[in-house]
């Protein structure tokens, strides 16, 4: 079928009229080949190995009261949450660098209206955790951009969905505006109103940068107490089972030494189902190619609020003076041999996979027919069956908690509520506060 839609291509570009210098990217990088995993497209990876000794960052401790796995988005938000609650014997600790996963390379969107008022409250939090409390904490800028979004309906049933958010949004205090097509184009000069019925603007929406986030919460930890180790692996969790027939989490393995612990929270992304299996439990998550292209400079760009267009299934973020463009996939590609080397790493991006977001994206900002792609970016995403994320913890063992699955918006969630049950369940931190 690859080399029929192939040859279909072919025959169809050698016909069609010249294309835009966005589709003539997409044109010339298609290829029947599968789709591979590669390096970033840089010359190497981001992360060049001078062949020195990778050993752990820092001495393990004996024992922790926590063991956090993985140090992308959540395991930073997590161990973040945990210190700032009192609890100082906990540990991060991470196989690679830092965000070394799916969070280097995210696309960073925050947008706080949902259809759910816990995922309304959990993202006004995060908002304020990287707007301003990290800042005040650590004296550090977390590279927290405000630049606003913007909500796309093209029939009334969307905006009457949009009104409903905002009428969510009010109860927590969050500033959103109805805007008219004619409004839309003030704020928005570049965009196509032609088949607009109107829009949500959320002024406070904004981006963030997942290494400047991962930086602040990680060092506002350790200086809460809280000890991030990188470049050491878990490659074993010990249950036990105590006298009631319960299963419990005793310590993690590393080749650098055992951690005896209570509890541990598996942060570790798409290869959380991995973690799951060494304590017996299963994470039902998949991984899938999740990808966007970041465009050439565009004039009259700068300043514009991130666009998403729901019915397009597109979104439009601000990158300096160019756009990123990405969206969810519809008929995305799944990682069924999830690799434990892939630090820093992206894969090929699929051109039939991805041409629907540049179709919508077009339509909905015409001028980018005339701008060319800078570069791809696809890499690999959690998602779970009812796209809400893994929070809580697992039925099978106690003290196994689950923080992954995080369908694209891992960047967006804080654990805060998570780290409050985690309390309510586990008695012995609380009595230490
Ligand atoms: C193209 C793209 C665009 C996106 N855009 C957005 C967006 O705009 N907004 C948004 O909110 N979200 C976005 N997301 C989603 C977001 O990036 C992810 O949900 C989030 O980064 C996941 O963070 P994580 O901490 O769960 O996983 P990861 O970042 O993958 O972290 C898991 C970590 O665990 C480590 N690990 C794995 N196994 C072990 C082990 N055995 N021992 C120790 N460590 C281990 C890994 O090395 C890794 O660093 C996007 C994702 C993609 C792919």
């Amino acid at each position: 079928m690859a080399f029929l839609g192939s040859a279909f291509r072919r025959v169809v570009s050698a016909v069609r009229p010249p294309l835009s210098p966005l589709c003539r990217t997409y044109a010339r990088s298609y290829s029947s080949e599968p789709t591979k995993e590669k390096s970033v497209p840089y010359e190497k990876t981001l992360k060049q190995d001078d062949g020195a000794s990778t050993g752990p960052t820092k001495p393990l401790p004996r024992s922790a009261d926590v063991v956090v796995i993985g140090g992308g988005s959540l395991g930073c938000q997590t161990i973040y949450h945990l210190a700032k609650m009192g609890l100082t014997n906990v540990v991060l600790l991470e196989r690679d660098r830092l965000t070394a996963g799916t969070t280097w390379h995210t696309a960073g969107l925050l947008w706080q209206l949902r259809p759910s008022d816990v995922e309304v409250e959990l993202l006004a939090h995060t908002r304020n955790v990287i707007s301003k409390d990290l800042e005040e904490e650590t004296g550090l800028h977390t590279g927290w951009i405000q630049n606003g979004g913007l909500f796309i309906a093209s029939n009334k049933q969307r905006l009457d969905e949009y009104k409903r958010l905002m009428s969510l949004g009010k109860v927590y205090g969050i500033e959103s505006h109805v805007l008219s097509p004619a409004e839309t184009k003030d704020l928005y000069p570049l965009m196509n109103i032609d088949d607009l019925y109107g829009t949500l603007y959320v002024p406070k929406d904004g981006t963030m940068d997942p290494a400047g986030t991962c930086t602040t919460l990680t060092r506002a930890a350790s200086a809460r107490g809280a000890v991030v180790i990188e470049n050491c692996p878990v490659t074993g969790i010990k249950v036990q089972t105590d006298d009631l027939g319960v299963k419990r989490v005793k310590a993690v393995k590393t080749p650098h030494g055992t951690i005896e612990t209570p509890c541990v929270v598996n942060c570790a992304g798409v290869w959380a189902p991995k973690l799951g299996e060494m304590a017996g439990v299963k994470v039902p998550l998949i991984a899938m190619h999740h990808a966007y292209v970041v465009t050439q400079r565009i004039e009259g760009i700068q300043n514009m609020p991130n666009v998403r267009d729901h019915d397009a299934s597109v979104y439009l973020r601000l990158q300096g003076d160019a756009l990123s463009v990405g969206g969810y996939e519809h008929n995305p590609i799944f990682w069924e041999e999830v690799s434990d080397k892939f630090a820093f790493s992206l894969f090929d991006l699929d051109w039939d996979v991805f041409m629907q977001h540049i179709e919508g994206a077009i339509n909905r900002v015409p001028v980018l027919e005339q701008i060319g792609i800078k570069s791809t970016v696809c890499g690999p995403e959690s998602f779970t069956a009812d796209h809400k994320p893994l929070m809580g913890e697992a039925p099978e063992v106690r003290g196994f908690f689950l923080g992954c699955g995080f369908n694209s918006a891992g960047k967006s969630y804080d654990c805060l509520l998570f780290t409050l049950r985690y309390f309510m369940l586990l008695r012995l931190p609380l009595r230490k506060l």
